[in-house]
């Protein structure tokens, strides 16, 4: 069953069998009936895909903070 996934606002349909996302519902039923019958997913169809959760985040360094001197007086 192709499972539909929202995710801000933008619905995408997911292949069950290969994991594909599709951007509309017709494809990935599509997809996912060539991956029933094949045992594997059609490049026609993958090459269709959508990937909306792929995105390049960037990840800002966590600045260290220097540890504080302390002046611990004996
Ligand atoms: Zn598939």
């Amino acid at each position: 069953m192709v499972n539909e996934v929202e995710k801000r606002g933008l619905t995408v349909y997911v292949c069950e069998l290969c994991g594909s996302t599709y951007g509309d519902l017709e494809t990935a039923e599509c997809c996912e009936r060539y991956c029933y019958s094949h045992g594997h997913s059609s490049r026609d169809i993958t090459q269709r895909t959508v990937k909306p959760f792929v995105r390049f985040i960037r990840v800002e360094p966590r600045r260290r903070e220097p540890a504080p001197k302390r002046s611990e007086p004996r």
